[in-house]
């Protein structure tokens, strides 16, 4: 790992097979080398001079780091199916040659939200592989962005609805993605909230009790709407939504008693 703060580094000598090539985007093919990279916690903040590469000392090149691959005649990301089970997408700087990869870099709202702007065009489009490709991005060089946390969990969604993987286990795994999005989304609220940013705060914990009402996860989803309930400048349709929501809770809680 690089000692210096905020990067994580990794080098790992020649392995050609492992990554390729394509334009700025470095596809990453394997597995366990895909599992390795951490989600950072936090933005880069710090400027971006990055030191050559530790191995040969030539310069690291900016490119995007993914797991992603290219879009089959199916419209699934390929890959070999390595995307859908361990999304990365992340910009970074990479020396090929050497396979050291650098990330995340800085990035600006400038090159983030049009990427966002995009990833909701996909969406809406039912591109669905395109658009969780765009906020996986987002989230990993901007976490705690609710929105982009928020759009990236509407999209897994949607997957999880229309293209739900054939095993129980890798079902299981999306939607604890989903939730995992939606808790991110949740937990990345300012702690003083104006009207606008209220609105996505509210919006954030409807949808994850609505998720959580779906999955059967009834506490939380109670949990989510009395949050919600709880907040300031609440609209009134969103109040109006969190109450029908608890009604639903209700019931499903006495349907779950009676089995
Ligand atoms: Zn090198």
């Amino acid at each position: 790992m690089c000692p210096r703060m905020g990067f994580l580094d990794k080098v790992l000598g020649r392995s050609p097979e492992r990554l390729s090539l394509d334009g700025g985007v470095l596809t990453i093919r394997d597995r366990a080398l895909a599992e390795s990279l951490q989600r950072p916690a936090k933005p880069t903040l710090g400027d971006a001079s990055p030191e050559p590469c530790p191995r040969c000392g030539q310069p690291l090149r900016e490119l995007v780091l993914s797991t992603f691959g290219k879009v089959g005649a199916s419209g699934r990301a390929g890959n070999d199916g390595l995307w859908l089970e361990v999304p990365v997408e992340t910009d970074g700087w990479a020396c090929v040659d050497c396979a050291t990869l650098r990330f995340p870099r800085k990035m600006t709202a400038a090159e983030l939200l049009p990427i966002e702007e995009a990833g909701v065009a996909h969406l809406r489009a039912k591109r669905l592989a395109e658009a969780e490709r765009c906020f996986a991005r987002l989230v990993w060089d901007w976490p705690g962005y609710s929105s982009g946390h928020l759009n990236y969990a509407t999209a897994l969604r949607e997957r999880l609805r229309q293209q739900p993987p054939q095993d129980e286990a890798a079902r299981g795994r999306l939607a604890a993605r989903v939730r995992e999005e939606l808790e991110r989304a949740v937990a990345s609220q300012p702690s003083k909230l104006d009207p606008r940013s209220a609105r996505l705060a509210a919006y954030a914990q409807l949808s994850l009790a609505e998720f959580c009402i779906e999955e059967l996860s009834l506490e939380p989803a109670a949990h989510a709407l009395e949050a919600c309930l709880n907040l300031p400048h609440l609209e009134e349709t969103q109040r109006a939504r969190a109450r029908t929501l608890g009604e639903y809770l209700e019931k499903v809680r006495e349907s779950v008693a009676r089995r």
